[in-house]
């Protein structure tokens, strides 16, 4: 007996409908919930060409018996749900019955499948939508299904498909993320010979997170866990006319909700969210709701525009959840949203709170002396300042590093913030204004936002001039972010030839004077510009300096990261690094470039392909020379909170005023 049925008409037109093939990855991501939903403990995926030329998925699930599989491909076929009063709880990951259909109308897709109660399994061919070839075969039990040319018959789309690369690393963090979710089971990834992932099942959700990401991502996570019941709120009810007095719904506990995972110690911070992860019954979900709970949780302790690393896995009836709202099934409704949202925050604030994360924040900042709390804390530089948009409600001075501990923690607007009381160490202070800020243009759309060389005498205009930060972009020690704004006027480099040193402040700026006025300029951001600018003459020139290692240095990548390195280690090697792949999910450093602590080796690295991964565009020799540029320059260049002699400032003023712009 078959288990599929095709959905009655006044059911479907109550799913949320729309495209699901958009991408490579979308197809991957419906194949393997399928995979998921169908019971499988093994799931193997390979893919060529960042599956524009093949995807291919094998898992050891239930199969179709053979009048499911050709059932299976009709639209709103489904075995997932019957009736409307299935779509308020659903259990599974598919309930459309959309997406068979849609990715068999776009590609050429091979099935081969067969359930336990057949002796013979079934292939079917369908080549854009049409069915080609059904045919009895002797096969193992689940399903494999090979997707060949993906809108081979629509060149509009095609057309519009990202680099292979780009579509490579979509699909391997998809693929991550699915198997972070279950480490009881099998998964791999494989791009042509190369393998991606490869996590056979391990016994909880930590040992899957150092499987996939490493002992060194795992030692910067802190691990939560919390339960709250339920209160019974007007649980959906079928209409009245259709409930019988002791209905199943009446009766039924409102159940609890419980949350499980990892959120990362303060002083991880990423550029953008691609390291939130969120899942709700086992669904990868982007929240706006949740995402807003974990700001609160952080909030104070890292500044709004950089992100934690947040692994969070909640659980709650399927009854308290509306997972038909959107098509690609990414967005969720919670009946109860504040208590959703309060329960998540409150749980991760306490697990930060609990860790105590203050001494590790503390001896990080001294040791990496460009985190930016050390930068702002000069507040003899705020005359007449405002503050940068998009700033306003964090200031890093809450965390002055150089203040004692204690004391009754204050939030940033001056109240005082019950929930930071547990952690003695968090020293919260009344936030002062920060210092004058301009921007250094860097050829190729990036930028300085800074306190460089701002003369305040001569140039009110340029006090604060409109910078537009990309809330995405600023990065956690204090480089340059990548700006897309146009520039504003700024002073122009020429008035720096008559600089005259007077002295150093806090060890982060230099003190200087001309006939335009005072110049108070940020050491690290002038060297930065300094170094970026020799870095690329050094790329076209080829002759860009680089040092060996005293020993290779091992970095773990994750299978996104992997995918992007492949395609520009090239010109890392033109930059001066020498790496090559180490093992299945390492690379071996062996070479980099001059200027580079061998300690921030990893952390450039990782920069850069992290902010590599998620570009939407094929990536462009161009911008990835820039970037890495970039790169190279903050973490080779002069920091902030280091003594400098008068020569050694003269010297900088003088190789800034030499920059070509
Ligand atoms: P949905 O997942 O929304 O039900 P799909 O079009 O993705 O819709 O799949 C249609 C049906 O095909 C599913 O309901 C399921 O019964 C069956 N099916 C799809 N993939 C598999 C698989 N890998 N193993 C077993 N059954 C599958
Ligand atoms: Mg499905």
């Amino acid at each position: 007996m078959g288990k599929i049925h095709v959905l009655p008409e006044r059911v479907a037109n109550q799913i949320a409908a729309g495209e699901v093939v958009e991408r490579p990855a979308s197809v991957v991501k419906e194949l393997l919930e399928n995979s998921l939903d169908a019971g499988s403990t093994r799931i193997r995926i390979n893919v060529e060409a960042g599956g524009k030329k093949l995807i291919q998925i094998t898992d050891n699930g239930c199969g179709m018996v053979r009048d499911d599989a050709m059932l299976a491909f009709e639209r709103h076929a489904t075995s997932k749900i019957k009736d409307t009063d299935d779509l308020l709880r659903i259990a599974t990951l598919g309930f459309r019955g959309e997406a068979l259909p849609s990715i068999a109308s776009v590609a050429r897709l091979h099935l081969e499948t067969r359930a336990e109660e057949e002796a013979a399994g079934t292939v079917i061919e369908i080549n854009g939508g049409k069915m080609i070839r059904v045919d009895e075969a002797g096969l193992p039990l689940g399903t494999s299904i090979t997707i060949r040319d993906l809108f081979f018959n629509i060149p509009a789309r095609k057309k519009f498909l990202r680099s292979e690369s780009t579509e490579l690393s979509h699909i391997a963090s998809l693929v991550t993320h699915y198997a972070l979710a279950h480490p009881e089971k099998h998964f791999e990834l494989h791009s042509s010979t190369n393998a991606l992932l490869v996590a056979p099942p391990v016994d909880g959700h930590r040992e899957r997170v150092y499987q996939v990401f490493g002992k060194e991502t795992l030692d910067q996570l802190i691990p939560l866990a919390a339960v709250q019941p339920l209160e019974r709120v007007g649980l959906p009810q079928p209409p009245p006319w259709r409930r019988e007095p002791d209905d199943e719904l009446e009766k039924r506990e409102p159940g609890e909700m419980r949350l499980h995972g990892f959120v990362s110690k303060p002083e991880i911070q990423k550029l953008n969210r691609n390291s939130i992860y969120i899942f709700v019954n086992g669904r990868l979900i982007r929240d706006r709701l949740i995402q807003h709970a974990l700001t609160e949780a952080y909030r104070n302790i890292l500044p709004p525009t950089v992100y934690p690393v947040v692994l969070l896995f909640i659980e709650m009836p399927s009854a308290e959840v509306d997972v038909n709202v959107h098509p690609s099934k990414t967005e969720v409704r919670f009946r109860q949203q504040t208590v959703v949202h309060d329960f998540v925050r409150d749980a991760v604030r306490e697990a930060l709170m609990k860790a105590r994360p203050v001494p590790q924040f503390l001896s990080e900042i001294k040791a990496q002396p460009t985190a930016t709390p050390g930068l702002t804390s000069g507040v003899l530089l705020s005359a007449g300042a405002q503050q940068a948009p998009g700033r306003n409600s964090y200031d890093p001075n809450l965390y002055d590093p150089t203040q004692p501990t204690g004391g009754e923690p204050i939030g940033a607007n001056g109240e005082k913030d019950g929930r930071s009381g547990g952690a003695t160490g968090f020293a919260l202070r009344a936030p002062v204004i920060p210092p004058v800020t301009a921007r250094l243009e860097f050829d190729g759309g990036i930028a300085i936002e800074a306190n460089a060389a701002v003369s305040l005498a001569r140039h009110p205009e340029a006090r604060a001039p409109e910078i537009a930060v990309p809330d995405h972009a600023v990065p956690d020690h204090g480089c340059a972010p990548p700006i897309e704004a146009a520039a504003q006027s700024a002073p122009t480099l020429e008035s720096l030839r008559t600089l005259k040193a007077l002295g150093q402040i806090r060890n982060s700026f230099i003190l200087a004077v001309n006939e335009d006025g005072l110049w108070i300029i940020d050491q690290h951001v002038a060297h930065e510009r300094v170094l970026f600018e020799r870095i690329l003459r050094q790329r076209a020139a080829q002759k860009v300096e680089s040092q060996h290692m005293l020993m290779p240095l091992l970095i773990e990548l994750t299978p996104a990261q992997q995918a992007v390195f492949s395609e520009i280690a090239t010109e890392l090697a033109h930059n001066g690094f020498e790496a090559e792949p180490f093992g299945s999910r390492s690379i071996a450093v062996k070479v980099a470039p001059a200027g580079v602590d061998a300690a921030q080796v990893e952390h450039m690295l990782n920069e850069v392909l992290e902010q590599l991964t998620r570009e939407d565009q094929a990536l462009n020799l161009e911008a990835v020379r820039t970037r890495i540029a970039a790169s190279i320059a903050c973490h080779a260049a002069i920091k902030v909170n280091m003594p400098l002699e008068q020569n050694k400032m003269e010297w900088l003023l003088a190789e800034l005023s030499c920059v070509t712009r």
